[in-house]
Formats: C-alpha cells, structure tokens, sequence
C-alpha cells in the first residue's frame, strides 16, 4: 500500500455515495484510474441504468479513462475499486495494462452475492498464474466501503440480487 492510497480510494467511496447513496440496494461501487497522481477517470456501475451486464463501475471507468488518455493502454496506472474486482473487470484491467489494482471490501468482507465464483479468486488466480508485474492490493479503507454493501449472512431479498 501506498500512501497515496487512502486518499484516491476516499474519493472512490465518496463518488459512490454521490451518485447512487449509501442503500446497498442501489450498489453504489465506484471505481478510480490515477496516473502519475493525476485522476483520469471515475465510475460508478451503470448495469441497470444502461441494461448492460458489463457495465460495472471498473469497466465503465476503463472505458473513459481511455478515451481520455487517447490509448486504450493506460500503462502505469492504479485502478481503485470500492469492492474487490470480479474476474472480468480484473482481466479488463489486464488488458488496459493498468499496473496496479487497489480496493477497499474483500469479498469476505461482503454477501456472497457479489461475487459469481465460490471458490476462486480470480485476483490470486491472475496474480500467481500470468501477471507478476500487477500488483494487487486489499483493504484500503475496507470497512468503510464495506457499509455501502450487503454484508455476509445478511438476508437480501431476491430482487436485490443484482450480481455487481
Ligand atoms: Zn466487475
């Protein structure tokens, strides 16, 4: 962890609650690309505004963060998550060269709902079999992130379970 850390991912969780509030029913993730200390992007999850399965905020966040830096490449970068990245958004962060990948909650820290596999995790699986130059940090400002989740053994109605 660097120093620097805290302070993006307090402006991921404040994005977040910003723009969807603090009810885990409108899972408010929000995702942040900084490079050389500068903020080139930021996103929430976008899945049900825009009925798009893909739409989680580390994408949606990718996506502009590459428009703004003129490359889909964005080499360097730190990608800050509110929740621990799924499979695809980490794979998406590979393939955006991004150079580290920082979040607050784990999924043990959250409802299981969040996640689709149940025994991998994809962010060791990446970490151990291609990518030794990504660098994968947890638990920044974890338990305050993890307020804006259903948490583990919580009763979450079935219309709620959205999986993002
Ligand atoms: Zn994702």
């Amino acid at each position: 962890m660097r120093h620097e850390d805290e302070h993006w991912m307090r402006q991921a969780h404040d994005h977040a609650v910003a723009e969807k509030g603090s009810d885990p029913a409108n899972t408010p993730i929000a995702a942040l690309l900084v490079l050389d200390g500068k903020e080139v992007a930021r996103g929430v999850n976008r899945t049900e505004e825009c009925c798009d399965a893909t739409a989680h905020a580390e994408i949606v966040t990718l996506r502009s963060g590459g428009q703004a830096h003129g490359d889909m490449r964005i080499e360097g970068a730190t990608l800050y998550s509110t929740l621990q990245p799924c499979g695809m958004c980490t794979f998406a962060s590979i393939w955006a060269g991004v150079s580290r990948i920082v979040y607050a909650a784990g999924r043990d820290d959250v409802h299981e709902m969040y996640f689709e596999d149940r025994h991998l995790s994809t962010l060791d699986y990446v970490a151990d079999a291609y990518k030794d130059d990504l660098e994968l940090v947890g638990g920044v400002l974890a338990q305050e992130c993890a307020q804006l989740y259903f948490r583990p053994g919580d009763e979450v109605p079935e219309e709620d379970q959205a999986n993002e």
